[in-house]
């Protein structure tokens, strides 16, 4: 056995396990801390610790997932798997290639769509005097949950979190010392527009520093209610209350009020090796073909059942063609995979 310190026990154990993301409890608040790196050749001016990368909102066993899309025409990072010669690289196992920028994902989203305007279509010959509600009546009780979302850009922000309690206090040890965990923050891009960046430019406006972009080491309140238990589902708390999410600019930062835990984040993130831990947050991971298949093999087999191999067929030439997908099901705020209203006006 190893003697290590402490320390570097949490960089071991991090660099192992990756970056956990983020997860929220219904009631509480959090004070939320966007990490920054210094920016090259501009003194005093700071940056967020920003990734970002496509995926899909996917169903498998009942549970909704988020996953990497591996379409190589919407990642900006290299998504193929080459082998020494430049070839692209197969699996020794399963006989596929490894990843050849293609994305299950992104063919399953196209082909259940495809499969759904052929459903209406024969809908409609067999009732041709059906009415608007009942062509909506038949795709909300065919489709009420979408099987895979289209890709959407994810942002994830390295961020510092720290509880706040009932005295409105951030938690801390029996020692007076805070407790924090360096984590990654998901964002959609809804979710940055409509209810982070209007706090971003009140922060920034505050600093009266240009050099300032007002998220890199500035600190908001994420505070995330408590959803009437009466109106949801148990299951819906946690998807309400994150929807219900408020976000504000900490008025008595912790980063002023105690320089020396700064000072320690600071060199907390000066240790991480940021370049590597896009690799490790989860819902980055690229996974194989043979894997990102497997996930989809359900919704597969009822489009199978729905369509033929010449319909399928079609319906992947066609996706091919289109530069970038008329994607028939967005992903929501949050990640939500239900079929709303507005999909189904959509598709009338
Ligand atoms: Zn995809």
């Amino acid at each position: 056995m190893a003697r290590v310190t402490f320390e570097q026990a949490q960089k071991f154990v991090r660099s192992t396990k990756g970056i956990k993301m983020f997860s929220f409890e219904p009631g509480k608040i959090y004070d939320v801390i966007f990490l920054g790196t210094p920016v090259e050749g501009k003194e005093g001016k700071y940056e967020p610790i920003m990734y970002m990368n496509p995926i899909h909102t996917i169903r498998k066993d009942g549970r909704t997932l988020t996953v990497r899309c591996a379409n190589e025409k919407y990642n900006i990072s290299n998504v193929v798997r080459r082998d020494e010669n430049g070839e692209i690289a197969i699996d020794p196992v399963t006989k596929k290639p490894f990843n050849d920028g293609t994305c299950p994902y992104c063919e399953v989203n196209k082909i259940y769509g495809n499969m759904i305007f052929k459903q209406k279509e024969k809908f409609l010959t067999e009732h041709p005097d059906a009415t608007k509600e009942e062509i909506k009546e038949f795709f909300r009780t065919k489709f009420s949950k979408v099987p895979v979302s289209a890709f959407t850009p994810t942002y994830v922000y390295l961020v510092a979190v720290l509880e706040v309690g009932a005295n409105g206090k951030v938690s801390t040890d029996s020692e007076g010392n805070k407790q924090y965990e360096i984590v990654g923050m998901k964002f959609s891009e809804h979710a940055i527009k409509n209810k982070l960046m209007a706090q971003v430019e009140l922060a920034r406006m505050g600093t009266n520093d240009p050099n300032d972009d007002g998220i890199a080491w500035h600190e908001f309140y994420f505070r995330y209610p408590k959803p009437d238990p009466n109106k949801f589902r148990p299951d819906q708390i946690k998807q309400q209350s994150g929807k219900d999410l408020t976000i504000s600019v900490v008025n008595n930062p912790v980063l002023k009020s105690d320089p020396e835990f700064f000072e320690e984040l600071k060199t907390e993130v000066s240790k991480l090796d940021l370049e590597a831990i896009e690799e490790q947050i989860t819902i980055y991971k690229l996974k194989t073909l043979d894997e990102m298949e497997r996930d989809v093999e359900v919704q597969m087999s009822l489009i199978k059942e729905n369509m033929t191999d010449e319909e399928i067929e079609e319906a992947k030439q066609k996706m091919q063609k289109e530069d970038k997908g008329e994607a028939v099901f967005k992903e929501k705020e949050y990640g939500i995979t239900e079929v709303t209203d507005e999909d189904i006006e959509s598709l009338l």
